[in-house]
């Protein structure tokens, strides 16, 4: 740290992402899609597109927000975009939450929360999920604090019901309610109806996990046009052109191409729940995911020897040590058919050498 860097961010610990090789690993550590943009995505990139680099992006998104409005039968003021959630999501934070007004969130969620909090000074507090790693919807009724839960939840994929989003923010009027729906797609629900009908609701979308398009850096947020006025006040304040025109066009040639998207999702659901039934077989305990990834430890064999044997087979999954008690969880992203029958046979091999490195 030089003597420059300013004392407000003394103490600061940014957040540290999957591991990023290029190459030689079977990758199931952040949760991208085993396969590519739809086709049509793809033609947006051509060298036409390219040419037009000299020039600005539209600072409004105008053509993509009509066709997400469509999409999900909202407004275009009722939408506002972000390069990549992680931007959105610091937009909302620096919009709504203050030292007066701090956020809730669980202990057990997206690691990025309490870094933004971090970042802008912004108290928050860690609600332990239960033993089995549930939200536990009564620790967020009415209690007057602004909200970020992910749904269906990081590293556990485990989701909530709408009718539990709809009580949290029904019972918390006067704070915002931020539901980060990076995984929405794969669950099949959505809380975007409720935003007509509770103006204190914010979802926020990424085109990272369900569009395949976790390199473009792109994602919305939907909710109340006031509540949107608001993030859209911090954005033009930080970064008016957020989105580079390259994504754009990609962004809205995605939402055109529906029918792709739909397969690939029932595809990766598929694979995902034969993948649970084949660990569950060799032992593993799961939660109940309904994204694309899994989250699973062995009671035998520690998460960390898991992880450095599936390293050292050259597959990457990922491992929190913080909160501790989900240190010997690994969540892992569901791969293509061919990628999980590797990791099960990895899985294999390691359990019935579980005794040799078993914990002590
Ligand atoms: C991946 C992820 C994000 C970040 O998405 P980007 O759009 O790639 O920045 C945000 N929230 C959750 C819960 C995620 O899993």
């Amino acid at each position: 740290m030089s003597k420059y860097f300013s004392k407000r961010h003394t103490g600061l610990a940014p957040y540290v992402p999957g591991e990023q090789p290029r190459g030689g690993f079977i990758k199931l550590n952040t949760n991208e899609a085993p396969y590519p943009p739809a086709p049509a995505v793809l033609d947006t990139l051509n060298p036409g597109a390219a040419s037009c680099l000299n020039l600005y992006p539209d600072p409004d998104g105008t053509a993509l927000r009509a066709k997400l409005a469509a999409y999900h039968g909202v407004d275009s003021c009722n939408i506002v975009l972000g390069n990549g959630s992680d931007e959105t999501l610091a937009f909302i934070f620096l919009a709504f939450f203050d030292g007066s007004h701090g956020v809730a969130f669980p202990d057990v969620t997206y690691g990025l929360y309490p870094v933004l909090a971090s970042l802008f000074n912004i108290p928050y507090t860690r609600i332990p999920v239960g033993d089995t790693l549930d939200v536990n919807v009564e620790d967020y009724i009415g209690i007057d604090r602004n909200i970020v839960l992910a749904n269906p939840n990081a590293q556990t994929g485990i989701a909530l019901h709408i009718g539990e989003i709809e009580r949290i923010a029904g019972t918390n009027p006067n704070r915002v309610v931020v539901i980060d729906e990076a995984y929405a797609d794969f669950s099949g629900f959505s809380a975007i109806p409720l935003t007509g009908t509770y103006e204190n609701l914010v979802v926020v979308r990424t085109y990272s996990k369900s569009r395949f398009m976790a390199g473009a850096r792109l994602s919305y947020a939907i909710g109340d046009s006031s509540l949107i006025a608001d993030i859209e006040t911090v954005r033009r304040s930080y970064n008016p052109y957020n989105i580079n025109s390259v994504t754009l066009a990609a962004g809205e040639a995605a939402i055109d191409c529906g029918d792709y998207y739909t397969e690939h999702w029932r595809r990766i659901t598929n694979t995902r729940d034969r993948t649970a039934l084949a660990m569950r077989a060799l032992g593993f305990t799961l939660t109940d995911s309904s994204a694309n990834f899994l989250f699973a430890r062995n009671r035998d064999i520690p998460g960390a020897e898991i992880f450095g044997r599936l390293r050292e087979g050259g597959i990457l999954v990922r491992r929190f040590d913080s909160p501790e008690r989900i240190s010997d969880w690994l969540r892992i992203t569901v791969g293509t058919e061919g990628q999980m029958e590797a990791l099960i046979r990895a899985l294999e091999s390691i359990v019935k050498r579980g005794g040799a490195y078993a914990k002590k």
